[in-house]
């Protein structure tokens, strides 16, 4: 790409951060570390309006690394309902634990030793480097692909490794114009999160929408590319509601698969009476496919297993699956 045409995006894209700039917790004067970290892993799959109260009342429970290190994986979990991906959750405890054991309870400033740490990736590493230590190394998410692919007409397919190899040069040679890679990193995060959106984004108002590869070839549709995956599949789950007094029986999920480490009620093989409905179903979407959970009313008697039961206090300190802690909600028991 021909330099005054980086820099020109450049200057733009930090332009706009500068008059754009969202206020968010972690966003400081001199940013915390570990703060950066938590929200970028609670945003990886979360919108920032959602994410911000799930990273206050995290980072009020755990201060500090060591506590997240230390901390009761129920409790962390049961602070992570609504999240999902729960994967983000344990791993980030097994990273802080690894920060304690290995790094003195200090995130390393390189992206290269970043990454080493359970749960950071390219981005995340990316994202903590150059935004607390001012690393020349550019973030590439799902705003930084659109933007980059749209300006400069890039049609390799994003989710695929010669895509994230090449905007990952790109990104890379622009942060290395910049004298803030702070400024400019977060500045194309936002400039695809508040214009040049997934829908809709705001051309007609566009600084850029002159020298703008797509704009000017009818392609803003079209970009960014994705390879298309395998198609979405359904798994039907029949999950038995039995409850004593005042207390519901719930089971805690093993240590593999998506729901680890959370607490659910008890599965039944299959529907306990044929030709009746359960008394709710809920459809999950998950990325690759939806879960149809279908919830029947069971007795003891019915079960072939010994349960476990919760009282409503202990329930609330318990993680759950968003799906499991809504169905709770609606039969009182939250
Ligand atoms: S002109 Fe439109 S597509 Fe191009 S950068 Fe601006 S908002 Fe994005």
């Amino acid at each position: 790409m021909p330099s005054d045409l980086l820099n020109t995006f450049r200057i733009s894209i930090e332009d706009f951060y500068r008059s754009n700039k969202r206020s968010m917790p972690w966003r400081k004067q001199n940013p915390v570390p570990y703060e950066v970290w938590l929200s970028e892993v609670i945003l990886q799959q979360t919108r920032v309006a959602q994410g911000i109260p799930y990273f206050n009342k995290i980072l009020q429970a755990f201060p500090t690394i060591e506590d997240l290190a230390n901390a009761n994986e129920d409790h962390l979990l049961s602070l992570w309902t609504g999240l999902g991906y729960y994967n983000r959750a344990r791993n980030l405890q097994k990273g802080a634990q690894q920060v304690m054991r290995n790094h003195k309870g200090e995130l390393p400033k390189s992206s290269v030793d970043l990454i080493k740490i359970t749960g950071i990736g390219p981005y995340t590493a990316a994202a903590i480097s150059s935004i607390c230590h001012g690393e020349k190394i550019g973030v590439v998410d799902g705003n930084v692909f659109r933007v980059l692919s749209r300006f400069f007409g890039v049609s390799t397919p994003v989710n695929t490794t010669a895509g994230l190899k090449e905007f990952q040069l790109l990104a890379n040679e622009i942060v290395h114009l910049s004298n803030s890679s702070a400024g400019y990193n977060q500045g194309i995060m936002e400039f695809g999160a508040l214009h040049c959106t997934p829908k809709k984004p705001l051309c007609m108002m566009c600084e850029l929408a002159d020298i703008c590869t797509a704009y000017n070839s009818g392609k803003v549709d079209v970009l960014p590319v994705k390879k298309k995956t395998a198609k979405r599949t359904t798994e039907e789950i029949h999950f038995a509601v039995v409850t004593s007094e005042n207390e519901i029986a719930m089971s805690k999920r093993g240590t593999k698969g998506i729901w680890a480490g959370l607490y659910e009620f008890p599965r039944l093989e299959k529907p306990p009476v044929k030709g009746f409905e359960a008394v709710d179903k809920i459809v999950h979407k998950l990325s690759h496919k939806d879960l149809h959970c279908h919830f029947w009313e069971v007795t003891e008697n019915e079960m072939n297993e010994s349960l476990t039961y919760y009282s409503k206090p202990e329930i609330r300190n318990l993680g759950m699956p968003i799906i499991i802690a809504k169905f709770v909600e609606k039969i009182g028991f939250q």
